[in-house]
């Protein structure tokens, strides 16, 4: 099956009535339904991916087979502009891909190349002198990418995930992206020992490595102490599920959670009503019916949302983990 490997799309609304609405989902009733609607339709169309969803809309990074691109498309109003497949930059292979920034490299000439990626990815692992906005959504990458770009139709452009399509169609002469992405570029780099990799660092993957390293350069740091780190994680409290970087000291001491207290406690708790996972494991805590700790934006942005060794930035209070632990231990909320 021919994937689209890494489209990251925004998502507006998933209800074709709805859609352009603002905001999309205004109640929680709605929201909960729309998560609902995304699972059903997501899982029958074959499409995986990272989702975050809000009351004021979905930003998701998904894999999708050619063969439903256009439903998605169609359901989900995604703006035909920028996913115009027939407008393509120029795909190199990774070894034209090296070459190409080698000898700019060599020559000292001033080139750009910019890292579409979300923050966590390009976080840790990227090319050298690589642009790498600090974005959230796909539509400020996109400003952002347009700004960088100004001025400089006539010249070469390098880009590594999506979007190329969409400065060609702004007028740009030569916008080159990289065929097969990062994962084939650490292919070529492995199978040429004799090649000093451009990349440096790790590669975000999304599915449940969270990421392949390309070469061992550590170019992050653990969010929570700041030793250098970079292994993503997400917390233990899937009601909270951040996804941050975290060394195994912290993961250990903070029982790999995000070390809000209230994740903290929970988690906690759980483990002493259910009995700790054997070898070391952690396994997730579900605790069903529970609010989402954190709101959208500050869900995008770990180093906002942790407060070094042990912050309290949940939505919801530590007085109500009270509340919440009773639930648990009353089977209330259903344990494993
Ligand atoms: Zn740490
Ligand atoms: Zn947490």
């Amino acid at each position: 099956m021919t994937m689209i490997t890494r489209s990251q799309l925004h998502l507006v609304a998933t209800t074709p009535s709805r859609r352009y609405n603002s905001p999309p989902f205004p109640t929680p009733d709605e929201l909960n339904q729309a998560i609902l609607q995304l699972h059903y339709n997501f899982g029958k169309m074959g499409i995986v991916g990272r989702i975050y969803i809000a009351s004021e809309g979905i930003n998701a990074q998904l894999s999708c087979s050619i063969n439903n691109l256009k439903e998605l498309r169609e359901y989900y109003g995604l703006e035909p502009k920028t996913y115009n497949l027939s407008n393509l930059p120029k795909h190199l292979t990774p070894e034209e891909w090296h070459n190409a920034l080698s000898i700019a490299k060599e020559n000292k000439d001033s080139i750009t190349l910019i890292d579409m990626r979300n923050h966590y990815e390009s976080e840790i692992g990227y090319f050298e002198s690589s642009i790498r906005p600090d974005v959230d959504t796909f539509r400020d990458s996109v400003k952002i990418m347009n700004k960088i770009c100004k001025g400089k139709e006539n010249e070469e452009i390098f880009m590594y995930c999506t979007a190329g399509a969409i400065l060609l169609s702004n007028g740009f002469k030569s916008v080159n992206v990289l065929k097969g992405g990062i994962t084939a570029y650490g292919r070529f780099v492995s199978s040429n020992p004799s090649i000093k990799s451009l990349y440096k660092g790790r590669n975000f993957t999304f599915d449940k490595r969270l990421g392949e390293p390309i070469t061992n350069d550590i170019v992050s740091q653990c969010h929570t102490c700041g030793e250098p780190c970079d292994t993503h994680t997400n917390c233990r409290n899937k009601t909270c599920n951040l996804l941050f970087i975290q060394c195994q000291e912290c993961k250990i001491h903070l029982n790999r959670t995000c070390g809000s207290k209230f994740c903290l406690t929970v988690v906690n708790s759980w483990d002493e009503k259910f009995g700790k996972p054997p070898n070391g494991a952690f396994d997730e805590v579900k605790p069903g019916g529970l609010p989402c700790v954190y709101d959208h934006i500050h869900r995008t942005r770990p180093k906002l949302v942790i407060e070094r060794l042990g912050g309290n930035v949940a939505n919801i209070p530590v007085e109500k983990v009270d509340e919440i632990l009773e639930k648990i231990s009353s089977g209330k909320i259903p344990g494993k």
